[in-house]
């Protein structure tokens, strides 16, 4: 008999709570991630010596490398490292930057990673994509997905909490990205992924549901769960698809043309309400732009130190960060003129 259903990756373990770190070690007996040879840890320049203190009792025997987290050069640099020891396995712990960094690092040398988060900016924690900053743009690369994945909420309460708050914008951008790649399926026959889309949308339903916020264990780890599941969708589609579209593609556009003006998370829910207000969509855009002022994220231009004619410049901008990803925006060709108009439309609508 044929195989009726498809198998679908997904980390060995998942654990979302505090002292995660501290039990790093009988996790990864446990799991068999690694058994019998030696592992390795990167940790990144902020927290490093906080990391290697907790970890020592458990893992002891792991060679710790510090890393100056986020770009190619330095994951290059880690894979070297990685080959030259023969290591079962790498540990990743960190934020973002970090974890990105040892994902890539880990592919270099052939062996598997563990993806341990200290804060909750994106949905880069389980994702098969490695966000790096290289010639001076910061290109998405293709991993793997790491091979079991650990929250450490002690350590997300404590991150600065407008790191925390950002995984709030990324995963509600899931919402836009789906209506863009079913926009893509209807004018382009662009093949969509049902299962994908339903992790997809079900996180930021998920999120979107909350009346608590970061201060919260429980809000915490739905958050951690939907970020998860995010990075999963993207696995089981093949690509970014059901997790990116004219949201990122605005937030990319941004990172290019005004660098550091905000995180990934916090542009991308700036980028995922004005694309609802592109599609003309209400009542998601009320949901969005309420959900984004519940934990304290921006929602205009403004709030993030950005004229209207900048924003204007970006969205502009935003359809060539992403050559072949067909959106919102892709669809509606605004001319500059027309986009500078909706920008001031949405700064009226949504202000305070
Ligand atoms: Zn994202």
């Amino acid at each position: 008999m044929p195989i009726l259903a498809r198998m679908l990756p997904a980390p060995l373990t998942m654990e979302v709570r505090r002292g995660a770190i501290a039990q790093l070690g009988s996790l990864l007996a446990d799991s068999r991630v690694a058994s019998s040879g030696q592992v390795a840890v990167a940790v990144g320049p902020n927290q490093g010596d906080r990391i290697a203190a907790i970890i020592a009792p458990s893992l002891g025997d792991a060679k710790v490398f510090r890393v100056a987290a986020g770009t190619v050069d330095a994951a290059i640099a880690l894979g070297g490292d990685l080959r030259k020891g023969a290591f079962e396995a790498v540990i990743g712990i960190g934020g973002g930057k970090t974890i990105d960094t040892t994902k890539y690092a880990a592919s270099l040398a052939g062996i598997p990673m563990v993806a341990v988060a200290t804060n909750l900016s994106h949905d880069g924690i389980c994702s098969p994509v490695a966000s790096l900053v290289h010639d001076g743009g910061k290109p998405s690369f293709g991993v793997p997905m790491p091979l079991a994945i650990m929250v450490d909420l002690d350590f997300v309460h404590d991150a600065p909490p407008p790191l925390v708050r950002a995984g709030v914008g990324d995963v509600l951008a899931n919402l836009s990205a789906i209506e863009d790649w079913q926009l893509s399926r209807v004018e382009r026959g662009e093949p969509i992924d049902g299962v994908a889309i339903s992790m997809a949308r079900t996180a930021a339903e998920a999120v979107l549901g909350r009346s608590d916020s970061v201060e919260s264990d429980a809000f915490l780890t739905v958050l951690a769960e939907a970020l998860i599941l995010s990075g999963m969708s993207m696995v089981i589609a093949g690509s970014s698809r059901p997790a990116s579209g004219g949201d990122h593609e605005i937030m990319h556009a941004v990172d290019q043309l005004f660098p550091r003006t905000a995180n990934h998370g916090e542009l991308a829910g700036i980028g995922t309400a004005f694309c609802f207000f592109l599609r003309e969509d209400a009542h998601r855009l009320g949901q969005v732009t309420g959900c984004l002022r519940q934990h304290g994220l921006p929602v205009t231009p403004g709030e993030v130190g950005l004229s209207n004619e900048q924003f204007t410049e970006a969205v502009m901008l935003a359809p060539n960060t992403r050559p072949g990803r067909y959106t919102i925006l892709e669809h509606l060709r605004l001319t500059e003129d027309e986009v500078r108009a909706k920008v001031e439309d949405y700064v009226r609508a949504v202000g305070r």
